[in-house]
């Protein structure tokens, strides 16, 4: 019995639904379903699911939810096309896979774990990834005009909000993971790829730390912001909040602006953001699930 409480004891789970602009007409529906999301991931950890399950089984569920700016929620590029981008990596063994500009399939970060485990790559992008997803039966976009809620975006990429979506977690043994999937700023450059797919910039994860990424993607790629958390984590001995706070810092100085979930190998997690709101969801200590945007 001991044993399955202290087990228990170790969970810890955090997710996100974009930084960005506070919408108000948006928050309600945003809210009840991070609320719901963070539910199951809680009792998916409860029930000793591994730390990498629950980040892809939540991430799908935001994708999902048209909610956000992933998956169905995504955005036409200026090409009037929908290209999204995911990773997905597991902090014990470090296995970590990514798709990038990926058309025509609902699930990116169900892609990418295919890549993970079933290529020798980290990352497949284009008609690479797509021709790989049909082969591993991921679930196609069969009428885009249909599937995704937003249509005919025209503003430029620089007026443009961001809604990204992130998950990372901490099962009962330990282990950390982390999966970020976004559909790209609004109105994003037709082939434009952002930090959300590649591993150190919008989502890492090792023996140390779990983080995923939101806002302007160029310039938290500039900062390798989610690979500095751990990184001062490691050499400068710096706790995890003020790792996550100062590498979140060292992304503004460069001139963008967003937010990060983080989550140690113990402890809670912690979620810094410069950006007007940060939709997101947490465990607390007591196992109460907290939403907050
Ligand atoms: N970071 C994402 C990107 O630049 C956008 C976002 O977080 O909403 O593609």
């Amino acid at each position: 019995m001991k044993n399955i409480k202290t087990k228990q004891s170790n969970i810890a789970l955090a997710l996100h639904g974009g930084a960005g602009k506070y919408v108000k007409s948006e928050q309600d529906a945003q809210i009840e379903h991070l609320h719901s999301v963070a539910a199951q991931g809680h009792c998916m950890l409860m029930d000793g699911s591994t730390a990498l399950d629950v980040v892809e089984a939540l991430a799908i569920l935001l994708e999902d939810a048209g909610l956000y700016v992933a998956g169905k929620g995504t955005g036409p590029n200026s090409a009037g096309e929908y290209e999204l981008d995911a990773c997905i990596m597991d902090g014990h063994s470090r296995s970590v896979g990514a798709v990038a500009a990926l058309k025509g399939y609902k699930n990116p970060v169900r892609v990418a774990r295919c890549v993970m485990e079933h290529t020798p790559h980290v990352m497949l992008a284009g008609r690479g990834a797509e021709t790989f997803a049909a082969l591993q039966n991921c679930a196609p976009v069969e009428k885009p005009l249909e599937y995704y809620i937003l249509h005919g975006v025209t503003r430029l990429p620089h007026e443009l909000d961001t809604g990204t979506i992130g998950v990372v977690a901490r099962d009962s043994q330990g282990r950390l993971a982390a999966a970020t999937s976004t559909g790209g700023l609004l109105g994003k450059m037709a082939g434009r790829v952002g930090d959300s797919p590649l591993p150190g910039a919008g989502c890492w994860a090792d023996e140390r730390v779990a983080v995923s990424c939101t806002g302007q993607g160029e310039f938290f790629i500039k900062a390798a912001t989610a690979a500095d958390v751990s990184a001062r984590m490691a050499y400068a001995k710096t706790p995890l909040k003020a790792a996550a706070k100062a590498a979140l810092k060292d992304m503004q100085k460069q001139g963008g602006y967003g937010g990060v979930i983080a989550l140690g190998s113990t402890g809670q997690p912690t979620m810094p953001f410069t950006s007007q709101g940060m939709r997101r969801a947490w465990i607390d200590k007591a196992g109460t699930i907290k939403v907050d945007v």
